[in-house]
């Protein structure tokens, strides 16, 4: 105050406004802006006159102002995103005017250098970028600019940069950035990973595919022998159920695939007790000796009839799966009428027995002729009794043959010369014939013996019988030798030779132990084990013989006993198969099954692993997008506050009820007013959009009415259609209707699609139109406005993206609307779609159901 006097004294009038804090009545402090006026008479200055006028309310705004300032600053110091603030200069040049802290950590380099530099200068690159031309029209203009990657790379500063621009204030902006530098390399390296396993997935197929297609060939081969066979084929698992049945099956047995597959035998048995007995045992055999196995059987048919059938069982490998292979074969031939049979054949002169299971059950008269044997004596003999009665030499040749007979392998009508020797020890040249019948419903042998010792009649029978047995013996494709006890050859037909590449004398010095792989000697093996004896016929098994040069070949042996005359073993014949290729795919199979399994492995491994890679990379990519969400939800909540206070305050104002504006004042308002309101709207839309990503945000649905909430709409847009001069029409609704949804959202949706109608109209005029349909209502907002073209259909949904163009860019706004307005949208179960033609107009289309069959969910 004294210094006012003395200013007043010195210059006649107070230069300046004096401002005072003073305390009033009740504690409290007024500031008051004081000017003195000196009152002078002739003596000079007499007295001062002082007019006071408080400025309290004003100082209280800079105050408050001053507070959300500083939390602006320190939540600018805080948060992990880097700011550069910038400035446009009437030179129209950037200046680089200020950084955050977070700035200097992400860039590793002090910003605070490049402050006073123009955006060139500070960071060189961006030159070539159209980054310095965005900012420059952002700071002018305002609006958002959302880039999700910028490489930058300056030497000093290296990586990319998530950036968002925005304007804080006239001619004012700030770039904020992240590094995501990290998130570029998982997403590289996801991608890198996800293109590793299509190619892997790629190369996986083709291996399959020409593996499966190998293997197909092979069972293909399988198949059309499974299918075509004439032979009944079963297959069964390992636990004896059924699996599949050919055609062949079916109709000799007249069983259904339905009677049977998917059955276990011992639910479902068509075996006599008798056979099912044997079939168990032959089983064990087949499983601990793994070689093929035949017996006969009796067998149901589906009519309960009883056949005779010869079953043979094999293990075989399909894919990796081991199975019983079972083929039946009926060899019942028709029942003769065994009275006739009877009349003729004890007349007749042909000898004639029949044997069945071993066993001789009829024989005639005509034979006791031939052998001098009686019939009584002949009935208690075996089928290996009546055998000896031929010649040591022709026995071999007649038990095979009855084998084969058996197995319906030999031809209908073929008889065959043999020695007979009867009980007094002559010689007698006996013709066979054999058949298969059925007798007694099971299969039997019929033999009928015509004598033949008539000496020419014979010998030229013999002749015939021995060249035709020459012939056979060389030009089986098998190979057939003769040994003797220890297994010396005696003899061997020229396939056995071709096959081991030895002549005949080279055949006479060795013995078959010292060709075949095995340190047992077969022969004795054969002797022990063996059923050659109980079956009297011969043993099969596989094994390995070795050539004359080294070389090894696969084979299938059959041996069988040859006696002589007394009936004592003298040797062994043996028939043996080149099983080479039949081997090779065997190999072949299993190499390719264990390929493949070990191919699937790797291949399971590898995709576990890149699973649990992607698993990784996605809950890092989750807690990124989460804790962002989280953080700009606060963020916005923090910055809106403030806010609220300053386009409060300004307002106020504005509206003049703290005393009179000057032309200035009323214009830093205005701009103050629509800076703080665009930020307001950008950082609500923002916390909306946060809020729905990080689900916070749950519908509060209820019914109300529809017209009070387009009342209310109307009355917010009124100024803005009135002021463009635009009609604005509500269609379709004629009485008031009950609309179940949240009222807010839904009001904020409506809002939303208007005022956008509205902001991108020239003139003309828009239609809401309002449609009920049976489950759903439809709105529909059309305006005659600017239009969007095709190009840019797919932005207008986007976060932060608004339509480049000039009319655009002169409209305010975040590019955020219509990406929270469709979220809100799809929140209530509804859809939303737009039709526009650029320069004529747009149309949006929502449509809402009218009640929602799914619980409210939090999104
Ligand atoms: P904002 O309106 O804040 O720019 P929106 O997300 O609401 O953001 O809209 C995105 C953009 O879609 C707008 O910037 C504008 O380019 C375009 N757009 C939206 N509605 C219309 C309309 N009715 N006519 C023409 N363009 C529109």
């Amino acid at each position: 105050m004294l210094r006012v006097i003395s200013s007043l004294k010195e210059n006649g009038k107070q230069l300046k406004l004096s401002s005072y804090k003073i305390r009033t009545k009740d504690d409290n402090f007024v500031f008051l802006d004081t000017y003195g006026i000196p009152l002078k008479n002739n003596e000079g200055i007499y007295a001062i006159l002082n007019i006071a006028k408080d400025i309290t309310f004003l100082k209280n705004i800079n105050l408050k102002l001053q507070v959300s300032e500083n939390k602006l600053d320190k939540i600018c110091e805080s948060i992990p995103l880097g700011f550069h603030l910038y400035s446009l200069k009437p030179d129209r040049k950037l200046v680089f005017i200020g950084s955050n802290i977070a700035a200097n950590e992400i860039l590793k380099v002090d910003c605070s250098k490049f402050i006073g530099m123009t955006i060139e200068e500070a960071f060189p690159p961006l030159m070539k970028t159209d980054v310095p031309q965005k900012y420059k029209e952002i700071a002018k203009n305002g609006g958002i600019w959302k880039w999700d990657q910028i490489d930058y790379n300056d030497k000093i500063i290296k990586g990319a940069y998530e950036v968002i621009a925005f304007q804080i204030s006239k001619n004012e902006m700030v770039a904020s950035f992240r590094d995501i530098t990290q998130l570029f390399k998982d997403r590289e390296k996801l991608q890198g990973s996800e293109e590793k396993l299509i190619k892997l997935n790629k190369r996986l197929e083709e291996t399959i595919l020409k593996q499966t297609r190998e293997f197909n060939e092979s069972e293909k081969l399988y198949k059309s022998f499974f299918d075509d066979s004439p032979i009944a084929i079963i297959i069964m698992e390992m636990n004896l159920q059924f699996l599949i049945t050919n055609v062949a099956f079916n109709k000799a047995f007249g069983y259904l695939e339905d009677d049977i597959i998917g059955k276990n035998i011992k639910e479902f048995c068509f075996y006599s007790p008798q056979s099912f007995d044997t079939f168990i045992k032959s089983i064990q055999v087949l499983k601990e000796k793994l070689i093929p196995l035949s017996f006969e059987a009796e067998i149901y048919k589906k009519d309960n009839t009883l056949a005779n059938v010869l079953v043979r069982m094999n293990i075989i490998s399909l894919k990796n799966l081991k199975l019983i292979e079972l083929m039946l074969q009926d060899i019942t031939e028709l029942k003769e009428s065994e009275e006739n049979f009877k009349i003729i054949t004890e007349q007749s002169f042909m000898g004639t027995l029949i044997i069945q299971n071993e066993k001789i059950l009829y024989i005639n008269k005509a034979v006791s002729d031939i052998n001098e044997y009686s019939i009584e004596v002949m009935l208690n003999w075996s089928k290996h009794r009546f055998f000896q009665n031929i010649h040591p030499e022709d026995r071999a040749i007649a038990m095979d043959r009855f084998e084969k007979r058996m197995k319906d392998s030999l031809k209908v009508y073929d008889p065959y010369l043999y020695r007979f020797i009867s009980k007094s020890g002559n010689i007698k040249w006996i013709n066979i014939y054999s058949k298969t019948i059925q007798y007694h419903g099971k299969k039997a042998i019929l033999i009928t013996l015509i004598d033949y010792t008539d000496k020419n009649l014979a010998e030229e029978e013999l002749k015939k019988s021995e060249e035709k047995y020459r012939r056979l013996f060389e030009s089986s494709k098998d190979g057939i030798a003769m040994t003797d006890l220890e297994g010396n050859f005696i003899d061997a037909n020229k396939a056995f030779l071709d096959m081991l590449d030895f002549n005949k004398d080279n055949l006479k010095q060795i013995n078959f132990n010292q060709i075949i792989s095995t340190d047992i000697n077969i022969f004795d093996m054969s002797i022990q084990n063996n059923e050659i004896f109980i079956k009297n016929y011969f043993q099969e098994f596989e094994n390995v013989l070795t050539k004359k040069n080294g070389d090894t070949i696969p084979v299938n042996i059959k041996i069988w006993i040859k006696t002589d005359i007394d009936n004592n073993i003298s040797g062994f014949w043996s028939i043996i198969r080149d099983i080479t290729q039949k081997k090779k795919e065997e190999k072949l199979r299993e190499e390719f099954r264990q390929s493949l399994e070990e191919e699937v492995s790797k291949r399971t491994q590898q995709l576990q692993e890149s699973i649990e890679r992607q698993n990784l990379y996605q809950a890092e990519i989750i807690k990124v997008s989460k804790f962002k969400s989280q953080f700009l939800a606060t963020m916005s909540h923090e910055l809106r506050t403030p806010l609220n206070a300053i386009i409060g305050f300004t307002e106020l104002l504005l509206e003049e009820t703290f005393g009179p504006l000057n032309k200035e004042q009323n214009e830093y308002l205005l701009d103050i007013k629509t800076s703080a309101e665009h930020q307001y709207d950008m950082i609500s839309n923002i916390l909306n959009i946060t809020q729905l990503e990080s689900g916070q945000i749950i519908l509060n649905k209820q019914k109300f009415s529809l017209k009070t909430i387009l009342d209310q709409i109307n009355s917010t847009l009124k100024p803005m259609y009135t002021k463009k001069k635009l009609l604005f029409l509500i269609k379709g609704l004629d009485e008031d209707i009950e609309i179940y949804a949240d009222p807010i959202r839904f009001k904020e949706i409506l809002l939303n699609l208007l005022t956008n109608a509205i902001k991108f109209t020239i003139d003309g005029e828009i239609y809401l139109t309002i449609k009920e349909y049976f489950d759903k209502w439809m709105f529909k907002v059309k305006d005659t406005g600017i239009g969007i073209a095709h190009k840019d259909f797919n932005l207008i949904f986007k976060d932060f993206t608004r339509i480049d163009s000039t009319y655009v860019r002169s409209t305010p706004g975040t590019g955020l609307g219509l990406s929270l307005t469709k979220r809100l949208i799809e929140l209530h179960n509804g859809t939303i779609t737009f039709s526009s033609v650029l320069g004529v107009g747009s149309t949006f289309t929502l449509f809402l159901p009218k009640k929602s069959k799914k619980l409210d969910v939090i999104i």
